[in-house]
């Protein structure tokens, strides 16, 4: 189906309209794959809805959140990111800048049958992250050095 018709249906279904403003917090969330922050994401959306003001970005994406549209990663002591893949995935969170990247996972691995294990339990997803530092912390921290030599390797 298509995601947006669908998002309309969605949304329509609850009462609430699919305004201009939700169609692009949405569509700029799902060209991205760098899961900002709703701060960073206002920057984005502001350059296609001149005018439009933080609260109404933060307030339309609790409702894509609440609709399931939109997911949340949350870390302790870290300001929220948003996730327009709602499928369980696992990221990997670099330490020293924060970014969140995806990590490519063919479905039904393993952890499917980890799962099975857990006797007794009703599931409802899972989270895995991976920490470490990315690529451009280590460049970064190389050049800043002016050797090969990165402090975490
Ligand atoms: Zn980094
Ligand atoms: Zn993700």
């Amino acid at each position: 189906m298509d995601a947006t018709e669908d998002l309309s249906k969605s949304i329509r279904d609850t009462g609430r309209r699919m305004t201009r403003q939700r169609r692009a917090i949405l569509h700029t969330l799902e060209s991205v794959t760098c899961h900002p922050t709703a701060a960073e994401l206002y920057e984005m959306v502001r350059r296609e809805i001149a005018g439009i003001s933080p609260g109404t970005v933060y307030r339309n994406l609790n409702v894509l959140q609440e609709l399931s549209f939109v997911r949340e990663i949350r870390t302790a002591g870290e300001p929220t990111r948003y996730d327009a893949r709602v499928q369980d995935h696992p990221h990997a969170r670099c330490s020293n800048c924060g970014c969140v990247v995806d990590v490519p996972l063919e479905p039904d691995v393993c952890i499917d049958e980890a799962a099975d294990e857990l006797v007794g339990w009703q599931l409802t997803g899972y989270s895995v992250q991976f920490d470490g530092i990315c690529p451009n912390c280590i460049s970064k921290s190389q050049a800043e050095k002016g050797d090969s030599e990165g402090p975490w390797i």
